[in-house]
């Protein structure tokens, strides 16, 4: 049976009916007062039963609040009156003046601060914990893998079901679903915008991509490599899929400015296998193909050949590489029942979506013009994929039968599209590799209402999954479940 993590909301601006709407799982409303300031705690209460939570973030912890004085004090024991708990900071609230007024069973002693090591961190608990608290927090803010370790590490030796740690940061991400497994009982995400601290996902991803608060057992670990990640839907994607199908994995988003740095503190320590939760795959995205092709131990001859790699697996003696990008645009166009075999493509941009799309559609035998904005890169990657290559501004999507957009153009309301849907062939089929997380993108969008084939990227995330997905867990993806997952229409075929 699953456990269930009690969710804490964080509030940093005056809340809006829509954030308050939203908070079905949320078990705690953290009202960020170093940011929004004194609320009107009646009408909150109106809109949300659950408890609620003061926190004065001071300047030196990361928040705007005051670091101490009369000032601080005031508004700490103001709020105890008429808060369910208060967040006190170990290094300027556990006085007793506050300390009588406030009982341990509303206290969150807190501690945020710059990248310390397990030592410093155990020493820092053993302070914080010689006063009695509902729940103690500790956070540090990393800058590398190798940052994200210690919290975790300390929860582990803790064993202990009142301390939640974890690191901060945009690279730090994983670490706060990782902690939840560790013993930490709450796991704290962002209502509305801006999150309380960098790497706090908003409620809704805590949700819809891994899966909380339920926390089913998790035996092996998988994630997605790359930078940035943020955007991507793969967390979802495969948690969901884990969810539906009881397998007891989970898969992270490690987002990984430099992967040497990930590579070697992460995987080749072992570490996360120490904790308990061996790392057994992973997916790695833009911009590490290559050098994820590089650290393998064996690579597949599609791999070799198209020199990157999306998919890294431990076998019990290395890491495999693969690459399943080529399977991406096959799986679609199949799915579509679209033979590009003698069709004209072309594929806009020379990155790694846009060389994985020549691979899939000359696969097919297609007859492909690689074109891209920058002159060099476009004819260097075209000449090494056997292709010909045009300039962006020479492009006539009127003269291919088949078009796949591999650069970002187009993917956010308001940008410049790629290309103009209108100057396409009658017949001429459109793929859109960017996504957006709920529906079409503009191009896509602008061709359908045109009456053209437009193909959604989030299409190409999931038939490259397929395989991906059976090397990791052994097991297929039923299409019908993973598309409906990624907001896409399904066939009914799964049933
Ligand atoms: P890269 O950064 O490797 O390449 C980007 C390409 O887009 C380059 O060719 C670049 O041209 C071009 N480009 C960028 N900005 C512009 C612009 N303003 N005008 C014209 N061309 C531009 O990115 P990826 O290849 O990794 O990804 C490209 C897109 O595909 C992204 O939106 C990504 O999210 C999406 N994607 C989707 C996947 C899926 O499964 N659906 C998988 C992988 C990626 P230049 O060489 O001149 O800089």
């Amino acid at each position: 049976m699953s456990a269930n993590a009690t969710i804490i909301g964080s509030v940093t601006r005056q809340p809006s009916a829509e954030d308050l709407g939203g908070l079905a799982t949320v078990d705690v409303l953290e009202i960020r007062a170093d940011l929004v300031g004194e609320v009107d705690l009646d009408e909150l209460r109106a809109h949300f039963g659950g408890r609620l939570l003061y926190t004065l973030r001071s300047r030196s912890e990361g928040g705007a609040g005051p670091e101490g004085g009369h000032e601080r004090e005031e508004r700490l024991l103001a709020a105890a009156a008429v808060y369910d708990l208060v967040d006190l900071e170990a290094q300027r609230d556990l006085y007793p003046e506050i300390l009588d007024q406030i009982p341990p069973q509303s206290r969150i002693i807190s501690w945020h601060g710059k990248r310390p090591d397990l030592a410093a961190l155990e020493a820092r608990f053993a302070q914080m914990s010689s006063e009695a608290a509902h729940l103690y927090k500790l956070v540090s803010f990393a800058e590398s893998p190798r940052d994200c370790l210690p919290p975790l590490v300390l929860l582990h030796h803790l064993d202990r079901d009142d301390v939640v740690a974890f690191a901060a940061g945009e690279v730090a991400t994983w670490t706060r679903f990782l902690a939840a497994r560790l013993g930490a009982p709450v796991v704290y995400g962002a209502v509305g915008k801006p999150p309380g601290a960098p790497g706090q996902p908003s409620i809704r991803r805590l949700e819809e991509d891994f899966g909380l608060p339920e926390l089913p057992p998790v035996r092996r670990l998988f994630g997605l490599v790359g930078h940035p990640i943020s955007h991507s839907l793969s967390p979802r994607l495969h948690n969901m899929l884990y969810h539906s199908l009881g397998i007891e994995h989970l898969y992270l988003p490690f987002d990984v400015p430099v992967f040497g740095d990930f590579w070697l503190d992460v995987v080749e320590t072992g570490s996360l296998h120490e904790l308990g939760f061996p790392l057994s795959g992973l997916s790695i995205t833009s911009p590490f193909k290559e050098i994820a092709l590089a650290v393998s131990g064996a690579a597949s001859p599609l791999a070799e050949r198209i020199g990157s790699a999306n998919t890294l697996v431990r076998t019990t003696r290395v890491w495999e590489a693969e690459t399943t990008d080529p399977d991406g645009i096959r799986g679609l166009l199949a799915w579509h029942q679209i033979d590009p075999a003698g069709r004209r493509a072309a594929v806009l941009g020379a990155g790694g979506a846009g060389r994985a799309a020549v691979f899939g559609l000359g696969i097919q035998g297609a007859a492909i013009t690689l074109v891209n904005r920058s002159p060099e890169r476009g004819r260097r990657v075209a000449n090494d994929l056997g292709v010909a290559f045009l300039p962006f501004e020479e492009f006539d999507p009127g003269v291919f039968d088949i078009v796949v957009n591999a650069t970002p153009l187009g993917s956010l309301a308001g940008d410049e599209l790629p290309f103009d849907p209108e100057a396409m062939a009658p017949h001429g089929v459109v793929i859109d590799l960017a996504y957006l997380h709920d529906g079409p993108t503009p191009v896509v969008e602008a061709a359908r209402r045109l009456g053209r084939t437009a193909i959604d990227g989030r299409e190409a995330l999931l038939y490259q999954a397929v395989p991906q997905f059976r090397a990791m867990n052994g097991v297929a993806m039923p299409i019908d479940l993973g598309r409906r997952i990624l907001g896409l229409e399904a066939s009914g075929s799964d049933e």
